[in-house]
């Protein structure tokens, strides 16, 4: 991507991947990956449809054999998004997924095998315009095969990192195949800075950022947003993965506000609420989760809904202040609330009703 709170420009290639581009001036996109079984088909196209729903732009899913791989015609028929095929060790998983219409492979060439592998996947990507993602990961390195616990401090690893990334770049290159996004990923931030940081500025290769293995939504999200926030506010980054041991769904809501709160990407409203206190006698945090679930989980309102500011208020000592500094929102009195439109209010509504009241003025507005 192009920096532009420093100024300086960091483009990397363009890389086509279904209908979205990945680099270049395109906007950092928001991957996900399914945790179905590949081989279920019918599970694996409801999560992604679900995932779609949220924003997912591009979804990735396990190859594990040749049934999975087999099951990757049915799943892309069934979708709108592009379908990434993650394959490790085997070459003729990736050819049969490239055969399936899958619009990416992810592979690591250093797992794959011998040259001819690497060159057979290579013919069959090149041959049907699909884009390779290699895959580094800190814990799966070349290197730990001869040496399983070196004593590497961070910025070794990170070399090592970039080092065999650049190596597999190169061994494409030398294929004639120059469309490649890489992917360096630790399970800790400062391996994941320096080593993605170190190898953007040595290639033009757009950069697919995430923290692997990050944990559970709250460890997880916090550890993502500081990573891959770190590097996109360098301009560093073209599409993110946001890794939690959680629903995929909550993975795409993560990374959106992650390049919301960056500016970076729009998605959904503003959604400001208190934290409630002993005043409060309407059960606001109720509210918040309910209207969340009915927004991020419908385009439409999702759409309607990007760059409004709702909000949602216990009582009426701030609330009613904070609701007319909001497009439109509602402030808690016992059971009810005071409605509020631009600053003015308008009804009593009961507590009951609100989610419905504000799902009713988004689906209203233009
Ligand atoms: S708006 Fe009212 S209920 Fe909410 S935190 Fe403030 S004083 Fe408490």
């Amino acid at each position: 991507m192009a920096c532009s709170c420093h100024g300086k420009a960091q483009i990397t290639r363009k890389v086509r991947v279904g209908r979205f581009f990945i680099g270049g001036d395109s906007p950092v996109s928001v991957q996900s990956m399914c945790n179905t079984d590949t081989r279920d088909v019918k599970a694996t196209v409801d999560q992604i449809r679900r995932l779609e729903d949220a924003g997912c732009e591009i979804i990735r899913v396990a190859v594990p054999d040749m049934q999975a791989a087999e099951a990757l015609g049915r799943i892309r028929s069934a979708i709108s998004i592009p379908l990434v095929a993650d394959i490790h060790f085997d070459w003729r998983l990736a050819v049969e997924a490239v055969r399936q219409g899958v619009d990416k492979v992810r592979i690591n060439p250093g797992n794959i095998g011998d040259k001819d592998k690497v060159r057979e996947v290579v013919k069959a990507c090149k041959a049907s315009g699909v884009p390779i993602r290699i895959g580094v990961n800190a814990g799966s390195l070349k290197a730990l095969k001869d040496d399983p616990k070196p004593r590497w401090k961070p910025y070794d690893w990170a070399r090592q990192m970039v080092k065999e990334a650049l190596e597999e770049v190169r061994a494409l290159e030398r294929l004639d195949f120059r469309d490649i996004v890489v992917s360096l990923k630790a399970d800790d931030i400062e391996r994941t800075l320096m080593a993605n940081t170190l190898f953007s500025s040595k290639s033009d290769v757009p950069l697919h950022l995430g923290v692997t293995e990050a944990g559970s939504f709250l460890a997880g999200t916090v550890k993502s947003s500081l990573g891959i926030g770190l590097l996109l506010s360098q301009g560093i980054g073209d599409t993110v993965r946001v890794s939690l041991t959680e629903d995929p769904v909550m993975q795409v809501r993560a990374a959106y506000e992650i390049l919301k709160a960056l500016g970076l990407r729009r998605y959904g409203p503003d959604l400001i609420s208190c934290p409630t206190c002993g005043r409060c006698q309407v059960d606001v945090g109720g509210v918040i989760h309910r209207l969340e679930d009915r927004i991020y989980s419908d385009r439409v309102l999702l759409k309607k809904s990007e760059g409004m500011k709702i909000a949602v208020m216990g009582c009426i000592v701030n609330g009613p202040g904070e609701a007319r500094s909001a497009d439109f929102g509602v402030a808690g009195g016992k059971g009810r609330g005071v409605w509020m439109e631009n600053g003015k209010q308008i009804k009593v509504v009961k507590e009951r009703e609100w989610v419905n009241e504000i799902v009713r003025k988004i689906r209203a507005s233009r």
